[in-house]
């Protein structure tokens, strides 16, 4: 085939997918505080919430971010974050279920807070919430699966709810208006490498 032939291939094959593109995003007219669920057991869940965090906070929109599980104070996501005007940062937990080794201490902290997280899922002023980490508190059941799902359902409608952690559950999947599943392909921490800052904390 000429280069001339390939060139005119190519634009026909790119004005069809225009087309189909263009159709998709007519169709996609609404506007919706959306439920987002980023589960599986590969890097990426996090930071990906933090990136929305970031975006939303570019747009001028409120952000309140808590922390479950983890209790350090020293990343850079809330170093960097932590300081911006219209974001609230929360740190909640006790630290990995496997160093409290409590379970009647890390429910009292789950519910402590949960209380924050609800308050903020009252609130229309915060368009971005991100419950870090939340999926463990439900799977250990620190905290009533089905008091948090009604929570998170009757928040203000046009909030958006970011929700990670690993194995999600199918109730929480169900109630998900987008839901993104990790894959663990290779992580260099399985190859003796250390968290790295900027990259893990
Ligand atoms: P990140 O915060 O980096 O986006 P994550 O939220 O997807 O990670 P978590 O389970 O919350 O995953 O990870 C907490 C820490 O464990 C992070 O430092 C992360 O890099 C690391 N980590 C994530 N996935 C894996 C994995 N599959 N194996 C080993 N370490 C991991
Ligand atoms: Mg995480």
């Amino acid at each position: 085939m000429s280069k001339q032939d390939q060139n005119q291939r190519h634009q026909q094959r790119m004005e069809r997918k225009k087309a189909v593109i263009d159709a998709s995003i007519a169709r996609a007219s609404t506007d919706k505080g959306l439920l987002l669920v980023l589960t599986g057991n590969g890097k990426g869940k996090s930071s990906s919430a933090f990136g929305m965090v970031g975006r939303a906070l570019g747009h001028g929109m409120k952000v309140g971010v808590c922390q479950f599980i983890k209790s350090r104070t020293d990343t850079g996501e809330e170093a960097f974050f932590g300081k911006q005007a219209n974001c609230e940062w929360h740190v909640l937990g006790d630290g990995f279920t496997w160093d409290t080794q409590d379970r009647e201490q890390d429910i009292a902290t789950s519910r402590r807070g949960w209380d924050i997280a609800r308050r903020m899922l009252a609130d229309p002023d915060y368009a971005l919430v991100v419950l870090d980490e939340l999926t463990y508190l439900l799977n250990y059941s620190y905290l009533d699966a089905e008091h948090v799902l009604a929570d998170i359902a009757q928040r203000p409608p046009m909030q958006h709810v970011v929700v990670t952690g690993r194995a999600a559950s199918l109730p929480l999947r169900e109630l998900a208006d987008t839901v993104s599943v990790i894959e663990d392909e290779k992580h260099a921490f399985r190859a003796g490498i250390q968290a790295q800052k900027g990259i893990d904390l």
